[in-house]
């Protein structure tokens, strides 16, 4: 930290750093790192009173910290091309190398993501004793009330002002604001003159019409293995039916992609083929409900058929009927008449636009000094460990640069 001559203030003297980062989530953490190991004198500000909250409780708690099949495909945005390059040059193995090197123990859960055995704060302190090694100064309960720039940034906060040659912007999304979210991001891009995409929750619960409400209540709790689509996005995982309306891992996923107003369709049985396996069975005393019974739970079946298509020995139907509860069991649209909202919402969908930014180093390109990183760009991932290795991804990038 050296002392600089602040401007508006006549000669009063200000604290001066190379790098303020803002934010002290897990892209500020990494990106104060990376920056301090190329010996950059960084200072971290977090307006809460700890940082990392969000990794505290990701992942229930075990923090889903990346995902070894990342892959651009798993991320979308305005840009879906942006995330290729930062993506490419920290990689999920970079992570794990790092988690190794502080002997965490963990594990591949499914699908290529790999959670702490213990608890996510082992993630959290790895994070604190990297910003220890590389000489990191983090302020905790530093609130900013307001960022100038002239040839450096200044930054007005409630313990003073501080002056810094490259600013970095990590304060998140819009997502659970308990946990310390707020617009600030937004904000600043905005007084700078970038554009924003509109954010809105993502990896979020759909809400149901009380209309669809009442008619699902008796399948409240039940979970079901389904391929969920929209708009050309497909993900195959449980869905999850509660008493507001849609949610599990599958909706969740397929949240990020809807816009409101939409349907979306649900193939229940997605590894079958119900057509054929219904015609094969055209002239059994079967009733339909303990066929379908051999595929779904009991009750999702019984559920179904009460609201579909009243069950009874298959050889009651006629092809046209059996036709028709095929085609709904392969393809039932559903409209939500909304979301859960950021109450909820894993992530926050859009933000800073990344025609604004390098898709080399995250700095603003009409704003040279101004990064911005992680959640609060418009990039989000898929649920999995996908919206960790992006914040790790693009803090790595900023962090050569600053
Ligand atoms: C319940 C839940 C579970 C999740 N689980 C996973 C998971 O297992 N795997 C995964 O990949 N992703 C998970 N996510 C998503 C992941 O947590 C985020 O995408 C990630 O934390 C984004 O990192 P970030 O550093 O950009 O933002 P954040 O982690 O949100 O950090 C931003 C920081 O900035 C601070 N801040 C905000 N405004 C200001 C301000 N004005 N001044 C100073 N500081 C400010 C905040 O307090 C916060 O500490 C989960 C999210 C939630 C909500």
């Amino acid at each position: 930290m050296r002392n600089s001559q602040g401007g508006g203030l006549g000669n009063v003297s200000m604290p001066e750093w190379d790098v303020i980062v803002i934010g002290a989530g897990a892209a500020g953490l990494l990106c104060a790192i990376e920056a301090g190991k190329r010996g950059r004198e960084v200072l971290l500000l977090e307006h809460s009173d700890t940082v990392g909250k969000k990794i505290k409780i990701s992942g229930g708690g075990r923090c889903n910290f990346t995902n070894i099949y990342t892959n651009p495909d798993n991320f979308t945005s305005s840009n879906p091309h942006f995330c290729k390059s930062a993506l490419a040059r920290y990689t999920p193995a970079d992570f794990v190398a790092l988690v190794e090197k502080h002997g965490i123990a963990y594990h591949e859960k499914k699908l290529g993501q790999l959670f702490c055995y213990g608890s996510s704060q082992q993630i959290i302190d790895l994070l604190l004793r990297e910003c220890m090694d590389a000489r990191v100064e983090i302020r905790c309960g530093c609130r900013v009330l307001g960022v100038e720039k002239n040839d450096t940034f200044r930054i007005e906060t409630n313990q003073g002002s501080i002056v810094s040659d490259s600013l970095v912007i990590a304060s998140g999304g819009l997502s659970i604001a308990p946990l310390g979210a707020t617009d600030f991001g937004y904000r600043i891009a905005r007084q700078f003159g970038l554009q924003i995409e509109e954010p809105r929750p993502g990896l979020v619960p759909f809400t149901l019409t009380s209309q669809i409400l009442k008619r699902w209540a008796k399948l409240a709790g039940v979970s079901v293995y389904a391929l969920v689509g929209y708009d050309g996005q497909q993900f195959r995982e449980n869905i999850l039916i509660t008493h507001r309306g849609l949610s599990g891992p599958g909706i969740l996923q397929i949240s990020s992609y809807w816009e409101p107003g939409a349907s979306v369709s649900i193939n229940l049985l997605p590894d079958e083929d119900m057509l054929e396996l219904l015609m094969r069975n055209k002239s059994s005393d079967t009733e339909l409900v303990n066929l379908l019974s051999r595929y779904l739970p009991r009750r999702f079946a019984q559920a179904w058929c009460d609201l579909y298509a009243a069950s009874r020995p298959l050889k009651h139907y006629n092809g046209r009927e059996l036709e028709e509860v095929a085609r709904m069991l392969h393809n039932m649209q559903i409209t939500p008449s909304g979301t859960e909202g950021f109450k909820k919402a894993e992530v926050t969908v859009g933000g800073v636009s990344t025609t604004e930014l390098s898709s080399r180093t995250m700095e603003a390109r009409r704003v040279p000094g101004l990064y911005f990183i992680g959640e609060v760009v418009d990039v989000t991932g898929q649920l999995g460990g996908y919206n960790f290795q992006w914040a790790w991804a693009s803090a790595f990038a900023a962090g050569q640069f600053v």
